[in-house]
């Protein structure tokens, strides 16, 4: 079946079905119930799961099963369906030259994110570089170049200047050997105005191909604030969850995609720089149900 991994009270609800041709309303109500409190305690913001589990409903109770499916299977496909609808395929990401910028709240995991992503790239056989550009948070250089090191990546940054925008355009100078680089940039604690009005310059100093927005997965409701003024600012093309090793399922991060009409291009699990998967929605969804 498309998805493993299901919560208990989900599959319990799903197994009643076993052996059923039709569904009827109790049924459905149940299921979607059971649905909506799974995606409710995975922090996915309330209106996305009232809009899903009206089109599952609809569908479930509209559609009949092809000849020779369960309802089970039915319903079970339909869920997936339209999840995988909301969440999207992964971030396409060329294996090309290109720059990518990183934004995100500060822990979000933007830096270990970068050595992360650069690794990733060097095993696709490109030369990645990353820029850091964070002169906010006091050992974020240090960070940065021992996990550059570890993952055996160029790195640029200067811990004697204090300019980001001016570390970025020399980081893009002096590693121009690299064909993939990575602009790690400063967060703060919150939303502040200097950091949206410093990442715009980042953003217009290096042109990047693409903007990925960095998020915790234990981020809940504030997601979504967080995704439209990054998008505002300098345009989300994809989301990078981190921290999914955790015990907090990463629901924000659908909040996230909805809110900048993005996707997700990777998932961290862990704190050393192998620790990053690409994203592929049956495991995610998967776990959001679980
Ligand atoms: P930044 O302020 O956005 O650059 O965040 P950092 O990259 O410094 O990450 C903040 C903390 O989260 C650090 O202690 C990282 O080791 C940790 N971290 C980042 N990504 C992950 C992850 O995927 N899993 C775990 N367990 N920890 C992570």
């Amino acid at each position: 079946m498309v998805l493993d991994n299901l919560g208990s009270s989900l599959r319990s609800s799903l197994d009643k079905l076993q052996g059923k041709s039709r569904l009827d309303e109790d049924d459905v109500e149940e299921i979607i119930k059971e649905i909506q409190r799974s995606l409710l305690s995975a922090d996915v913001e309330v209106t996305l799961v009232m809009d899903l589990s009206a089109s599952i409903e609809e569908r479930a109770t509209g559609e009949e099963p092809p000849a020779g499916t369960s309802a089970r299977d039915h319903v079970l496909r339909i869920v997936y369906e339209e999840l995988v609808d909301l969440v999207g395929e992964s971030t396409d990401l060329p294996l090309e030259s290109q720059t990518i910028l990183l934004a995100g709240l500060q822990g979000s995991g933007k830096t270990t994110s970068a050595a992360k992503m650069a690794w990733w790239f060097s095993k696709k056989g490109l030369r990645p570089a990353v820029i850091q550009t964070d002169t906010f948070r006091p050992g974020a250089y240090d960070q940065a170049e021992q996990m550059c090191e570890r993952a055996e990546v160029s790195f640029y940054g200067d811990p004697d200047e204090d300019d980001p925008v001016r570390i970025a355009r020399d980081g893009l100078e002096a590693t121009e050997d690299a064909d993939v680089h990575i602009v790690d940039t400063a967060g703060r604690h919150a939303l502040e105005d200097d950091l949206i009005a410093e990442i715009e310059e980042i953003e217009s100093t290096v042109d990047p191909d693409r903007s990925l927005l960095v998020l915790d997965a234990a981020i809940g409701q504030g997601a979504e604030e967080q995704a439209r003024e990054f998008d505002d600012a300098i345009g989300i093309g994809g989301v990078v969850v981190t921290k999914l090793d955790g015990t907090a399922k990463g629901g924000g991060a659908l909040t996230a995609v909805n809110e900048t009409g993005s996707s997700i291009a990777f998932l961290g699990t862990g704190e050393t720089v192998q620790d990053i998967e690409r994203f592929e929605p049956n495991g995610f969804i998967s776990r959001l149900l679980g």
